[in-house]
């Protein structure tokens, strides 16, 4: 069976790796002119599965509405004349019931487990090479939050199958040295040993690389203009440059991968995605002092800001806008996280060579991804994984191909539209 693999970024290139093992024919489809240059290109790195709680929670409604008008908070919403942000926004509201919130952690957890089960085995299946380091994922509190956060964390994660510790001061260290000269007092912090963290961009390039060379096909430069359906099958796509002639490209089934315009494709064919784009920042930056500079990954959960090491760069990601497909880069927002780096690790990075970027993270009011089938017969969804792409990113695609091959998916999680009799 030939399936067609819309789109080229983490979602993408996983679902055609574990499409072809499953024996699919499989070609990808893309816009860009390599992998992953839109989402996956500069995320944080973190593969943190002891970060499932999603951003709808039952505080979010009081944070959201401390930070409104602060230009320096961690999110921004920035009204605009679109119903999809509008639907988007009530259905993140109701997401953020206490019982809501706990369904969709359960739901989030067990997927990321799984799916750093199935990236452990990628890598040791193939050797895939994308700097990564297994040294775990440390949480950083600052100011009240830090007093019992971290212990009614670790009891939550504990629940789900996570193993987490909270940490003293001095355990820190022990852990990440670079963290000794803090601009402020740390007054807690946890550490997940099994997390992990690697580029993304590379990951995927790399793979791309080997399903090449077992024979998967990948069209770059090829924008997808409409999907065509007749009745309630898609029959093809339709692609082509906007100044060029338009072609149809046909298959007995496709995965649609396209992140944030997932929803903008199949609203023609009368399916509604509950995807928003939310707009995120990183800066990578050259490593000066590599004794300075921290090797374990990190979240400050007080400035929703992370930041992992990939050898000779560190990057640093945060920040959330709701601002529609805007992709211009605010110089503001990158300067704070330059500052953040700057004034907690001084003298580890280059300032004057950092490369600043934007991404946006297609997300969906619960935080879950839409996987498996939607309204018509030979249309899967892979598509929405929001702040947790490259965490989900394996599991996902496993399960997705599980799905395509009427075998039931090892996690407990709510897949689309599937049933087994
Ligand atoms: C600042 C930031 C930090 C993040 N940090 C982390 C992190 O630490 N850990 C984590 O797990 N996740 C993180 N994420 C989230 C993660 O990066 C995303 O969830 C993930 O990259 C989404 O992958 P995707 O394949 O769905 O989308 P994309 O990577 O955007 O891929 C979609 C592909 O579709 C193509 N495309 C789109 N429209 C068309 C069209 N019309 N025709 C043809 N091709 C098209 C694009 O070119 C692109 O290649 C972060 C995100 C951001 C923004």
């Amino acid at each position: 069976m030939h399936v067609m693999v819309l789109g080229a970024g983490l979602a993408g290139v996983t679902s055609a790796w574990y499409l072809n093992k499953a024996g699919f024919d499989v070609t990808v489809v893309d816009r860009q002119s390599a992998p992953a240059m839109e989402t996956s290109f500069a995320n944080g790195g973190q593969i943190s599965v002891s970060h499932p709680e999603p951003w709808a929670n039952p505080s979010a409604p009081m944070t959201i509405l401390r930070w409104l008008g602060d230009d320096a908070a961690p999110l921004r919403f920035r009204p605009q004349a679109d119903w999809r942000q509008w639907r988007w926004s009530a259905a993140f509201l109701r997401e953020c019931l206490p019982w809501r919130t706990e369904r969709n952690t359960a739901a989030i957890a067990a997927l990321a487990r799984y799916s750093r089960e199935q990236l452990r085995a990628l890598r040791q299946e193939t050797g895939i090479d994308y700097r990564h380091q297994q040294r775990g994922i440390l949480h950083l509190f600052f100011g009240k939050q830090g007093a019992d956060e971290p212990a009614r964390r670790a009891d939550a994660l504990a629940r789900l199958g996570i193993a987490a510790e909270p940490c003293d001061l001095e355990r820190c260290l022990a852990i990440e040295p670079a963290l000794a000269r803090l601009a402020q007092p740390l007054t807690g912090a946890l550490f997940a040993p099994d997390d992990e963290s690697g580029d993304a961009h590379a990951f995927t390039q790399a793979l791309t690389r080997l399903l090449q060379a077992r024979g998967v096909r990948f069209r770059y430069d090829t924008p997808i203009h409409r999907i065509r359906r007749e009745g309630g099958r898609v029959i093809d796509v339709e692609v082509g440059r906007d100044d060029g002639p338009r072609e149809h490209l046909e298959a007995n089934a496709y995965v649609m991968c396209l992140g944030s315009h997932s929803p903008l494709l199949v609203a023609p064919l009368g399916e509604y995605l509950p995807i928003y784009p939310v707009k995120g920042y990183s800066v990578t930056l050259p490593v000066v002092d590599a004794a300075r500079c921290p090797e374990v990954s990190l979240t400050d959960e007080a400035r929703r800001i992370v930041c992992s090491r990939f050898g000779d760069q560190f990057r640093v990601a945060g920040t959330a806008e709701l601002n529609g497909y805007d992709l211009q880069i605010d110089e503001a927002r990158c300067r704070n996280l330059l500052d953040w780096v700057d004034s907690n690790f001084p003298g580890a990075t280059d300032r004057s060579a950092a490369v600043p970027w934007c991404g946006l993270r297609p997300a969906t009011p619960s935080n879950r991804p839409l996987i498996g089938k939607g309204k018509m017969i030979n249309l899967y969804y892979n598509t929405g994984h929001g702040s947790l792409g490259w965490t989900l990113a394996c599991g996902s695609a496993a399960a997705l191909a599980d799905l395509m091959s009427g075998t039931r998916p090892t996690p407990d999680f709510p897949f689309l539209a599937t049933r087994f009799d």
